[in-house]
């Protein structure tokens, strides 16, 4: 990796007078510009010329102390000297030529922030960035670290192309197989028995009495079995993320591509939307074109991850140590995702339904509470639901909705999938999880502990569309089938609606 920057420090004042001083610090600024690097490497110096009230300099370096960064460790030193013997000072820094090689196997041909252009050639990147005053790479962008971010961004993409990532996955543990009492595609079967019906969405459902009754149980049992004896609270999380929760939680950097994004009207008055209206009421038909004119930016998109909206109820907090671990859940409300070609049934759809638990502490509670947790849903799903199901390590889902892969580098934090096989099609389903998530979210939402030790977090995500999923493919409809500890919750099924 190879930086070539020319920029230029503005002065106060006209520095002639200071010339030999300036050149016999720049002369010895080996030790400034070579800090950190390996011996014999860093930054250097090429070119320097004062000119009036302004210092042009032409920095080369390295990957161990990059061009950018050496012209700002320069600035303090520098500003110090001129400041103390002749009275100048310096007022900012203007960049005027950054290029960057970067050693790559492939030409890359994409859009970045900055970057002006991207050759490819012997086998070698060159990024010339854009530079110059206003919009472009300039004093605060260099300060902001824009480049690291670009080099960072170039990094990510030499790695991993969209089709080549692979997902991490380990088996932690599988249960008895457990012959299935049913074979087909439970989705069909609910349809056929009137349970359920498409909703007019994509990948949406209406639920009946039948099937919202099933739901429900799963509710009852995981208020029975974890929320009451492992004393969770039950809190409202709004269900609208805005750009900037999306931002602390990390999902600003890659969920884009699933999610429902939300625009509000320009304006509400109803004069701005007659137009609309009034075409309405004669076509009979909705003039998206114009709406799209009438609509305002999104402000960000429905509720996707589910925990992420909480954070806003600790954001910029201290929380009291006694008060810890602090454990509680969510179901006010549907997820949504744009699944695009992989809807399927009521396994995979856009808008579902979840329970979400959340818990924080130390590091220490966090994981005893993940077990606590695991062993909640071993019974449920060993002795209340007799299912064929199995666990897995995998790539935590807080990095793969910002599209990375492997593990995390916080031990113990990781995400645990919950899989349950579908007897019709041979499949593992995931149905739901559980994640340590490490020091993520106190972090992304500023969030601290009394005792200034670090806070940890976990959430578990229980998707009732998915237990509906594993229990009703190896079960059936057939109430009669149904494991007896399941039934007793499950009670009276309700009558369903009927048609002529
Ligand atoms: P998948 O790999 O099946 O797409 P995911 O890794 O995207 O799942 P998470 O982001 O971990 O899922 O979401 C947590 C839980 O939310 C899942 O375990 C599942 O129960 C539920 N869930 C996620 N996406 C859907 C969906 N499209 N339809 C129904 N439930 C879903
Ligand atoms: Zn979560
Ligand atoms: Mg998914």
């Amino acid at each position: 990796m190879k930086f070539h920057l020319e920029a230029s420090f503005r002065l106060s004042a006209d520095a002639e007078k200071a010339e030999a001083v300036v050149s016999d610090f720049f002369g010895n600024a080996g030790p400034i510009l070579q800090k950190g690097a390996p011996v014999g490497q860093g930054a250097k110096i090429t070119a320097w010329k004062l000119a009036g009230s302004k210092i042009d300099l032409v920095i080369d370096s390295d990957r161990f102390v990059r061009a950018h960064d050496a012209l700002l460790r320069l600035r303090r030193p520098l500003s110090e000297l001129l400041g103390k013997e002749f009275r100048i000072g310096v007022r900012g820094l203007d960049v005027n030529k950054f290029e960057i090689e970067v050693e790559s196997e492939r030409a890359i041909n994409h859009k970045i922030p900055y970057v002006r252009e991207i050759r490819f050639e012997d086998g070698r990147l060159h990024l010339s960035l854009d530079v110059g005053p206003k919009g472009t790479l300039g004093q605060s962008e260099m300060e902001n670290r824009i480049p690291d971010r670009i080099i960072s961004l170039l990094e990510e993409k030499l790695q991993s192309s969209y089709g080549g990532k692979t997902e991490h996955w380990e088996l932690l543990w599988e249960s008895a197989p457990r012959p299935p009492k049913f074979t087909g595609d439970p989705t069909e079967e609910m349809q056929k028995a009137g349970w359920i019906k498409h909703g007019s969405s994509r990948g949406q459902w209406i639920y009946g009495p039948e099937a919202t009754h099933v739901f429900r149980t799963f509710e009852k049992i995981v208020l029975e079995e974890i929320v009451e004896p492992l004393g969770y609270r039950e809190m409202i999380f709004p269900k609208l993320d805005t750009w900037d929760v999306w931002k602390k939680s990390g999902h600003a950097q890659g969920v884009y591509p699933e999610i429902y994004f939300v625009c509000p009207p320009k304006t509400r008055d109803p004069a701005f939307w007659e137009e609309v209206m009034d075409y309405y009421k004669v076509t009979h038909e909705v003039p998206l074109e114009l709406v799209k004119e009438k609509i305002d930016l999104p402000i960000g998109g429905m509720c996707y991850a589910q925990c992420p909206t909480f954070w806003g109820f600790l954001q910029g907090m201290t929380l009291p140590s006694e008060e810890m671990p602090i454990t509680v859940f969510d179901r006010s409300g549907t997820s949504h995702r744009y699944e695009s070609g992989g809807i399927h049934g009521i396994e995979r759809v856009d808008e579902f339904h979840r329970i979400e638990i959340v818990w924080l502490g130390t590091r220490e509670q966090v994981l005893a509470e993940a077990e606590k947790l695991k062993a909640c849903y071993k019974h449920i799903f060993e002795d209340i639901l007799e299912l064929h199901w199995r666990t897995a390590w995998v790539t935590p889902w807080f990095m793969a909705q910002e599209g990375k892969t492997g593990l995390s580098e916080m031990s113990g934090a990781g995400t645990v999938d919950y899989e349950a096989v579908l007897p019709y099609n041979g499949n593992w389903i995931e149905f739901q999880n559980l994640s340590v998530n490490g020091e993520k979210y106190p972090k992304g939402f500023t969030v601290k502990s009394q005792s200034g030790e670090a806070l940890w977090s976990g959430c578990s995500g229980v998707g009732l569309e998915r237990w509906a999923s594993a229990l009703l493919s190896q079960k059936g409809l057939d109430t009669a089938n149904w494991p007896e500890e399941f039934q007793k919750r499950i009670g009276k099924m309700p009558k369903g609606i009927r048609f002529l």
